[in-house]
């Protein structure tokens, strides 16, 4: 009987200036995915969402590869990411994704593992976590909502260039994840494992945990190259994935 994994993506950015990470998901998606016991997305699947409604090609064409897997009854679990914390149930049920709150336990290969986007583990940039208590708020998600499709693009657009700028000015270690609060949240959930995204500095930390051995699994970005995580009860693996192995005919 052969082992079946789960398979952990994040940070894919997905956007239509990237077509060839894309087709690179959708390589993913139809192979290896197939394969897997679930697959999980933690955040960040697309550089921007502005609303289920938005109709044009890409969020169309992804849920098309998702559906497609979940057709062939794989699971997918999606944490929402800093930039698409607004992908909502409507695109969900389109694309076959069950969504799962930020900060779920799940069972992975019998092991109880924290499951985040990461953002909220930057305790450190203030005024990121300020922001973020801002737009994560059902007012403020009703507000822009209710506007029309061409003030939310252009308001994503503007919080991309404040994100770019934020990040260039902001010091490195202000960006990763606060030591204490990846503690506080594992102690909460009670798990020695956690996986998250955010930072782009994909790794394996081991540490210790009161006193017992914990783990901390970061998973890396699509900009340049696929990343993704598998685990079975053989082990895990953290690799990347080459885009020059999807062809280009697409
Ligand atoms: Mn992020």
């Amino acid at each position: 009987m052969s082992i079946l994994a789960c398979l952990f993506v994040s940070d894919l950015h997905l956007d239509p200036a990237r077509p060839q990470i894309t087709r690179l998901f959708e390589h993913f998606l139809a192979g290896e995915a197939r394969t897997a016991e679930a697959v999980y997305i933690l955040g960040d699947l697309f550089e921007a969402w502005i609303g289920d409604d938005d109709d044009s090609e890409l969020p169309a064409r992804i849920a098309h590869a998702l559906r497609g897997l979940a057709d062939t009854d794989v699971p997918i679990f999606f944490i929402a990411g800093n930039r698409d914390f607004l992908l909502g149930r409507d695109y969900a049920s389109r694309s076959g994704m069950c969504l799962l709150p930020d900060a779920s336990v799940h069972a992975i290969a019998g092991v109880p593992t924290l499951l985040m986007h990461g953002d909220a583990l930057c305790t450190d940039d203030h005024a990121y976590l300020a922001f973020r208590d801002q737009v994560r708020a059902p007012e403020w998600q009703r507000q822009f909502l209710a506007q029309t499709m061409d003030a939310r693009r252009a308001f994503a657009e503007e919080a991309r260039a404040g994100s770019r700028a934020h990040t260039h000015d902001t010091p490195e270690a202000l960006m990763d994840v606060n030591a204490e609060a990846v503690a506080r949240a594992m102690r909460t959930a009670g798990v020695r494992r956690l996986i998250h995204g955010h930072t782009h500095r994909p790794a394996v930390h081991r540490f210790m945990l009161d006193a017992q051995p914990a783990e901390r699994i970061v998973l890396g970005d699509w900009y340049a190259q696929g990343s993704r995580l598998s685990i079975s009860v053989g082990g895990l693996r953290l690799d990347s994935l080459d885009p020059a192995l999807v062809t280009d005919h697409a």
